[in-house]
């Protein structure tokens, strides 16, 4: 028996077997049923959701000879049977992500007044229609103001704002959506138990979750799950292959987070360890203190382990669902994502509104905490020109007070506004009253101009030294001397 990935061998063959998209489904049967043939279709939404997939059964569909209920391709039929082999020739299949430029899109183009060889119609599907370039979508849209009556396109795009307003205009625009969780779950049970491989049913919950909406990322981390354990699916293993943490690790560092006790966070990080998924962890928090806030409001709880928090200021959670909201961001700069999930937790308890209101006898501690200039400068919201002032500026804090240390010519040169505007994105970001001081003493070295000077001589630095130690970097410049040559970012 030839071995067949999940993801092809369950791969929807007529429009019964698609899963999660009934409302395009039903719109896509009754248009055929009712002869109500578009001679453009966009089909669009997040990947793997089954774009290309319906894209496939409409074509059959269309040019099936032998239709059932008057809408589902038969799978039977000559034509049917050669677009599921692949080796349907009035059926072009066309990636646009290596197929893009002007040439390619000509040559498809050009095919286009041939009359189908043996079907109805010719249809053509361009996959990721969104990366052909504006030459090639010019070309197309000649071509789609007036068709010949046997073409038929199709497109399937993840990125529907990229194509352009006269091409949907010209197309018949078929939406799909992301899969629910339950939706996914169902499939993939009905899935294990026709491959008969053992599950319990949280292991099934715990894949569809991290498929977040596509059927098919569902089916290809089912097919690394199913090996890993043998194919016998267990909560525990499912858990500890996909990354995801116990649920009372989460409830845990809530509770130490409310609780403010900052040395059970760090023992609880510890044993979570500095190789997991740390992203996945803030966001797993996050979604417990989204449940918490939505139970609070129902004034009753879904889940028990949500019932100690239940009590919790509503205020506070909202603060930290926006301050693990406003750190996501840092985790795709590819800084080490340990530091940054520890960072956010302590930010968690070191601004919570409750501690900046007793933080009286903690202030000493909290200095070192709140303000590292100049690494805070780019947190700061400001407008353009305070930012550039600001820029040249060195800092120091005490308590309450904040002296801001400019060069002579600038301090001489910034007015009210924008003295206003600085002083409230220390205050927004700190998120406390201060009292500001201005003077000239500033320490040029302890500047964000300083340090972003100096990153970048760094970082030129290391590519520079890299490369001299690259033999093949120096035959090809062939002794030229290594200071002559520009920071190349290819090399
Ligand atoms: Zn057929």
């Amino acid at each position: 028996m030839s071995y067949l990935v999940l993801a092809r061998k369950w791969r929807p063959t007529n429009f019964s077997e698609v899963v999660g998209q009934d409302h395009a489904v039903s719109a896509l049967k009754n248009s055929i049923s009712s002869k109500n043939i578009h001679h453009a279709y966009l089909f669009t939404g997040t990947r793997g959701i089954g774009k290309t997939s319906i894209a496939r059964i409409l074509a059959k569909a269309l040019n099936c000879s032998d239709l059932i209920d008057n809408s589902e391709p038969c799978n039977a039929c000559g034509s049917c049977i050669s677009i599921n082999e692949g080796a349907a020739i009035d059926f072009i299949e066309i990636d646009a992500a290596s197929r893009r430029g002007i040439e390619d899109t000509k040559n498809l183009l050009e095919t286009i007044s041939y009359l189908p060889s043996s079907s109805k119609y010719k249809i053509y599907l361009i996959d990721e229609v969104h990366m052909l370039t504006p030459e090639s979508f010019n070309a197309l849209l000649k071509n789609l103001e007036e068709p010949p009556p046997h073409v038929i396109f199709m497109f399937a795009t993840t990125e529907y704002k990229k194509i352009l307003p006269t091409i949907i205009s010209r197309c018949l625009q078929v939406n799909l959506s992301s899969v629910s969780i339950k939706t996914i779950s169902d499939q993939l049970g009905e899935i294990f138990s026709k491959e008969e491989i053992k599950y319990d049913e949280n292991s099934i919950g715990l894949i569809a979750e991290a498929a977040q909406g596509s059927i098919r990322d569902a089916l290809s981390i089912s097919e690394k799950v199913i090996s890993f354990c043998n194919r016998n699916l267990k909560e525990k293993e499912v858990r500890d292959i996909l990354g995801i943490p116990e649920p009372e690790i989460i409830t845990n560092l809530l509770k130490s987070i409310l609780d403010e006790d900052i040395t059970k966070i760090l023992s609880i990080l510890e044993n979570y360890g500095e190789y997991e998924d740390h992203e996945f962890l803030l966001k797993s928090l996050m979604d417990l203190i989204q449940d918490v806030a939505i139970s609070q409001f129902e004034k009753k709880s879904s889940k028990n382990n949500l019932n100690d928090f239940l009590k919790t200021d509503p205020t506070k959670l909202q603060f930290l669902y926006q301050l693990g909201l406003s750190n996501l961001k840092h985790f795709s700069l590819g800084y080490d994502s340990f530091s940054i999930l520890k960072m956010t937790l302590l930010k968690m308890v070191a601004f919570s509104p409750e501690s900046q209101k007793k933080n009286s006898l903690k202030n000493k501690k909290q200095d070192n905490l709140e303000i590292q200039w100049p690494r805070i400068f780019t947190d700061l919201n400001l407008n353009g020109i305070s930012k550039n002032l600001l820029r040249q500026a060195s800092i120091t804090k005490h308590k309450d007070k904040l002296k801001l240390s400019f060069p002579k010519n600038i301090l001489s040169i910034i007015n009210e506004d924008q003295k206003i505007d600085i002083e409230k994105s220390f205050e927004d970001y700190l998120k406390t009253d201060l009292v500001f001081f201005y003077d000239d003493d500033v320490d040029p070295k302890l500047t964000p101009e300083f340090e972003e000077k100096n990153k970048d001589k760094g970082l030129r630095r290391n590519i520079k030294k890299n490369m001299e130690k690259d033999k093949n970097f120096n035959e090809i410049i062939g002794g030229l001397k290594v200071e002559s040559v520009k920071f190349n970012k290819n090399k």
